[in-house]
C-alpha cells in the first residue's frame, strides 16, 4: 500500500457495517454495536476484523491468477454458514449488519464481528511502515468498542508486522491477532478457513493482552514468529518461546507463559518509528568494505547476524574495527543468532569480542523482533543513547529471554501439593495449579495480603487467571474494597478487562460497591464501561428510582453519560422524578442529564412528576418544563393512572 492509498483509507465502514474500506469506523456503527440489546443468553464477543491483503482474501480471476477484489470479501463471507450465521444476524441485528459465527459447544461466547477493509488490499510483500503506523491507529480508532482484533495480512511480511505492532502498541489489554494462509479461504481446500475462524474465536473469548500470530494450530507470540515454510500450514513457527495457545478439539490457553503489562498506564499507541535501521548478515570472507558502507550515516541502528551462538570470525579485526568505530558514533549494534533457534551467549572468544567492540546482545529475538525493536526503541525520544541501549536488551513485550528461563522448579508450592497427591506430569502440575492459584489469590485478596498476592506470582501463578465463574483476583478486590490491593494487582499484571461468566467487567464490580477511587484507578489502566449501553442505562435507571445518588456517581466517573436511555426510553432523571428523589434530581441536572429527554410516549421528566404530582420533581424541573398542551397532559395522567 502506497502512502496516498493509506491517506484514503480514510473511508469507513459504510453504513451497515459491512463491506468497509479501512480508516475509521463511524461512530453510528461504533453505537449500533453497542447500542443493542443481547436477546440470547450466551454473552457476546465482539471483535473487529482489519482486513489488509495478502493471499488468505484473494479471489481467482479469469484465468485462475490470484488478485485481490475490492468489497467483495464480506459478501461472499456472508455466503459461508461456518462464518455466519445468517438466521441468527438478520433476527438480532436486521439484513446488513455486522457478521455473526454460529455458536459451537465449545465457545463461551457468540462471536459478532465486523470487518474494516483497507481500500488498497495489500501483497505483504508491499508493506511499510506507514502500513504499520496505520493499522496501529485502526486499533486506537477502535480500541474500547470490541474484545480483541483480528488482522488478516500477507503472509511475507506478517512477522515483521506483528514485531512492530507488538511495540507500539503500548500497555495492550486486549488481544491482536495476527493471521493469513497459504490458500485463499474461498477455495475448496484451504487453511485460510481454519486460520480466520479460530482466530475470532481466540479473539472474542479470551483475554490475551498480546499481539499474537496465529497459524495452523497455534497462537503465538506475535514478536517470537518467523515465516518458516514457503508452502506448509504450519508457515510460522515460535522457536524460542512455546505457543501461548494451541486450537485443536479444544483451545487450550497457557496462562502462564502470556506477558502482561505490569504498569498503571492506559493503552496508547507509539505511533512513530525509525527507518535507518538495517539487517547485517555474516558470511565467510564478507569484506570490510561492504561493512564499511553498511554501518556509514544515516543508519542509527543494526541487527548482526553473526553465527551460532553470536560469533564471529576471530581473526577479522577489520571487521570488528568497523563495528567498534560504529558503536563510538552512537550505532546500536545488536547481535543475534543466524540459527532459527537458541541465543547469543558470551561462551566463546568470538562472542566476547563483539561485546568488547560495543556491540550488545540481542538474546534469543527473531530478526523481524530485533528489527523493529530497534526501530521503535530508536524513534523514542524521550530516551537517551545510553537508555536505548538497555532497552534493546531488556525484555519489553516477551520477545527474548534473558537470564534463566522459568521452569516447573519455580512451581514450589504447587509441586509440594502435587507430590502429596503422586502428581507428575507437567500437564497434571499445570491442572492443579490452574485449580488452585485462582483460590490462592482470592483468598490472599480477602485478607488483603499483598506480600502473598506477591509470592503467588513468584511461585508461578498468573495473576489473571479465572476461576470457574470466569472471575479474576481483580473482580474480588474490587468488590472488597481495598485500593492498595487494586494498584498492587494492576501492578502484577492484572487486565482490566477481563469479562467474567455474567459478562462483568472489575470495573462493573468497582461500581456496583460504589468505590470511588478504585473506579479512578481503573479508568487510569484503561479500563472503560463495556456492552450495552441500553442495559447501563437501566442499571442507571434503577440507581436513580432508589434515589441512589452515590451509585449514580460511580457510573459519572466511569464515563458515563446520565442521559443514557433504558430499553422504554427513560433516563435516570424520568426515574427520580417519577420517585420525588430531590436530592438526585439536583445531582443529574448539575451534572449534564438532559431535563427535555422524552420517553418512548413522549414524555419529560417534569411530565412524570406532574402527573403523580411530586412536589420536589415539580418544582426543581419547574425552569426545564416545555409548553404543552391540555391534551397532552390528559395523555400522561391516563397513561400513569393506567399502570398505577
Ligand atoms: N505474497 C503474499 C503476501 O504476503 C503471500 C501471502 O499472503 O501468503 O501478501
Amino acid at each position: 500500500m502506497s502512502r496516498s492509498s493509506c491517506e484514503s483509507l480514510n473511508n469507513v465502514l459504510n453504513e451497515n457495517g459491512e463491506t468497509s474500506h479501512g480508516g475509521t469506523m463511524d461512530s453510528r456503527t461504533k453505537k449500533n454495536l453497542i447500542n443493542d440489546l443481547g436477546n440470547e443468553n450466551k454473552p457476546e464477543g465482539r471483535v473487529l476484523v482489519l482486513f489488509t491483503g495478502g493471499t488468505i482474501g484473494m479471489m481467482r480471476n479469469e484465468q485462475g491468477a490470484l488478485v485481490p477484489i475490492a468489497n467483495a470479501f464480506v459478501k461472499n463471507l456472508r455466503k459461508y454458514p461456518q462464518l455466519h450465521d445468517r438466521e441468527y444476524a438478520e433476527k438480532r441485528f436486521g439484513a446488513m449488519g455486522p457478521l455473526v459465527l454460529p455458536v459451537t459447544a465449545t465457545d463461551n461466547r457468540r462471536i459478532i464481528y465486523s470487518v474494516l477493509e483497507y481500500s488498497n488490499l495489500c501483497d505483504s510483500c508491499n508493506m511499510t511502515m506507514d502500513e504499520w503506523i496505520r493499522i496501529a491507529n485502526d486499533i486506537k480508532e477502535s480500541y474500547e468498542y470490541f474484545d480483541g482484533f483480528v488482522i488478516l495480512h500477507g503472509t511475507d511480511t506478517l512477522s515483521y508486522t506483528a514485531s512492530a505492532l507488538s511495540f507500539m502498541l503500548e500497555a495492550l489489554g486486549k488481544v491482536v491477532i495476527l493471521t493469513g494462509s497459504q490458500v485463499p479461504i474461498f477455495d475448496t481446500r484451504s487453511d485460510g478457513l481454519d486460520n480466520f475462524l479460530a482466530s475470532l474465536v481466540i479473539a472474542g473469548n479470551y483475554n490475551i493482552p498480546e499481539v499474537c500470530v496465529f497459524f495452523g494450530t497455534n497462537l503465538m507470540r506475535g514478536n517470537r514468529t518467523s515465516k518458516m515454510s514457503a508452502t506448509s500450514f504450519e508457515a510460522f513457527h515460535s522457536s524460542n518461546f512455546p505457543p501461548l495457545a494451541t486450537a485443536n478439539i479444544k483451545i487450550e490457553v497457557d496462562y502462564r507463559s502470556i506477558f502482561r503489562p505490569c504498569t498503571l498506564e492506559k493503552f496508547y499507541v507509539h505511533a512513530s518509528l525509525n527507518r535507518n535501521v538495517g539487517l547485517l548478515r555474516l558470511f565467510p570472507s564478507i569484506t570490510s568494505d561492504l561493512v564499511k558502507v553498511f554501518l556509514q550515516s544515516p543508519i542509527e541502528g543494526v541487527v548482526l547476524q553473526s553465527y551460532g551462538t553470536g560469533n564471529i570470525p576471530t581473526n577479522r579485526e577489520d571487521i570488528i574495527e568497523e563495528f567498534r568505530a560504529a558503536a563510538k558514533r552512537g550505532v546500536i549494534i545488536v547481535n543475534i543468532t543466524q540459527c532459527a533457534n537458541g541465543c547469543v551467549s558470551d561462551a566463546y572468544e568470538a562472542g566476547k569480542l563483539l561485546q568488547n567492540a560495543g556491540v550488545i546482545s540481542g538474546f534469543d529475538m527473531t530478526p523481524e523482533a530485533a528489527l523493529t525493536k530497534l526501530a521503535y526503541v530508536l524513534s523514542k525520544r524521550e530516551w537517551d543513547t545510553e537508555t536505548k541501549r538497555q532497552m534493546m536488551q531488556t525484555n519489553l513485550r516477551g520477545e527474548l529471554t534473558a537470564g534463566r528461563p522459568p521452569t516447573m522448579q519455580d512451581w514450589d508450592l504447587v509441586e509440594a501439593v502435587a507430590r502429596s497427591l503422586r502428581l507428575s506430569s507437567a500437564a497434571e502440575l499445570q491442572e492443579l495449579g490452574s485449580i488452585l492459584f485462582p483460590a490462592m489469590l482470592n483468598a490472599a485478596v480477602i485478607r488483603r495480603d499483598i506480600m502473598k498476592l506477591e509470592s503467588l506470582k513468584g511461585y508461578g501463578a498468573d495473576i489473571s487467571q479465572i476461576n470457574a465463574d470466569g472471575r479474576t483476583a481483580l473482580h474480588i478486590a474490587c468488590c472488597e474494597g481495598d485500593i492498595n490491593v487494586v494498584r498492587r494487582l494492576l501492578k502484577m499484571g492484572a487486565n482490566v478487562h477481563v469479562k467474567d461468566r455474567f459478562d462483568r467487567t472489575p470495573l462493573t464490580d468497582a461500581i456496583e460497591y460504589d468505590h470511588h477511587e478504585i473506579i479512578k484507578v481503573l479508568l487510569q489502566c484503561g479500563a472503560h464501561l463495556h456492552g450495552n449501553a441500553l442495559l447501563i442505562g437501566a442499571r442507571m435507571c434503577a440507581a436513580a428510582t432508589a434515589g441512589n445518588k452515590k451509585r449514580l456517581q460511580s457510573y459519572l466517573l466511569s464515563g458515563a453519560d446520565l442521559s443514557q436511555k433504558n430499553a422504554s426510553g427513560c433516563t435516570p432523571l424520568h426515574f427520580a422524578a417519577l420517585h420525588d428523589h430531590a436530592e438526585t434530581i439536583e445531582f443529574l441536572l448539575d451534572h449534564g442529564a438532559d431535563p427535555c429527554s422524552i420517553d418512548m410516549l413522549g414524555q419529560t421528566a417534569a411530565d412524570l412528576a406532574k402527573a403523580v404530582q411530586a412536589g420536589n420533581a415539580m418544582r426543581l424541573l419547574a425552569p426545564f418544563k416545555q409548553d404543552d398542551n391540555d391534551a397532552d397532559d390528559n395523555k400522561i395522567v391516563m397513561h400513569v393512572n393506567a399502570r398505577s
